[in-house]
């Protein structure tokens, strides 16, 4: 898998304002090749969604979602429909994001109908899965990010496009990165979660580390075999230092 990934979960910032400013300077600083520009993902707040949606019709630059429902319409108050996200322009949609898990106690089964429904609109779901702080200290990583990347895959259909993102939640936000072997280590278990679901699957599908990715550790990191992109949060924000981070991990790949 040659390319590698950046894409940036603003979680709940930026006004639509601040979004104006971001996109005109990642326009300007950014890479200019369409293939590069594929690389660099945003993933804005639903409601500054229509400005990402405008101000990246003439570009490469991939947007998506933080998270939608299952359903495209319905008696479902306050959610985002997988098929107008579709409609804008998106490309993907985070699904599982621990934030989803934690703070709004998403569970497992409907985290696997999200999967789905994001596939059914041709969205591609980014899965997030992670372990406590807990669950690493009591060696429970595998048994933990395996469980939520099996059951999430139940109704899932391995003909459609589906990337992952490991996201250990003691590193989010924390400044707490893992460390290389860490990620290696939980890339290597979950592609072979993968190859038992579909081996075909497992091998085109990306994934994502993320966890206070910055670029002063994006280059070991972006050398592992089995990374191949970043999801990052807090230093997706600003653009020189988002950028930073792709050029460090494109040369550490070079
Ligand atoms: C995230 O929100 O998915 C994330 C990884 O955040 P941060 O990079 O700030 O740790």
């Amino acid at each position: 898998m040659k390319a590698f990934y950046c894409a940036g979960n603003w979680k709940l910032n930026k006004s639509a304002e601040q979004t104006s400013a971001y996109l005109q300077l990642l326009k300007s600083s950014g890479p200019q090749s369409p293939n590069e520009q594929e690389e660099i993902i945003i993933l804005p707040p639903a409601l500054v969604a229509w400005k990402v949606s405008e101000g990246l019709r003439d570009t490469n630059f991939g947007w998506g979602g933080q998270n939608c429902y299952f359903a495209a319409h319905g008696a479902f108050t306050g959610e985002n429909s997988p098929l107008i996200l579709k409609e804008m322009g998106a490309k993907y949609c985070l699904v599982g994001h621990s934030e989803r898990r934690q703070v709004f106690g998403e569970p497992d089964e409907l985290i696997a109908n999200k999967v789905r429904g994001v596939q059914q609109h041709d969205l591609t779901p980014i899965l997030c899965v992670g372990e406590t702080l807990d669950d690493r200290r009591w060696n429970r990583t595998q048994e933990v990010i395996v469980r939520q990347l099996k059951t999430a895959l139940q109704n899932a259909d391995a003909q459609k496009p589906l990337w992952l993102a490991y996201e250990p939640v003691w590193a989010i936000g924390t400044g707490q990165v893992a460390t290389p072997i860490q990620v290696e280590e939980a890339h290597t278990m979950l592609r072979k979660g993968l190859a038992e679901w579909n081996p075909a699957a497992a091998e085109r599908t990306p994934i994502l580390y993320g966890g206070s990715v910055k670029s002063e550790n994006a280059g070991s990191l972006a050398g592992l075999k089995n990374v191949n992109g970043f999801l990052i949060g807090g230093a997706s924000l600003e653009v020189p230092e988002f950028l930073k981070i792709y050029k460090t991990a494109r040369e550490a790949r070079a």
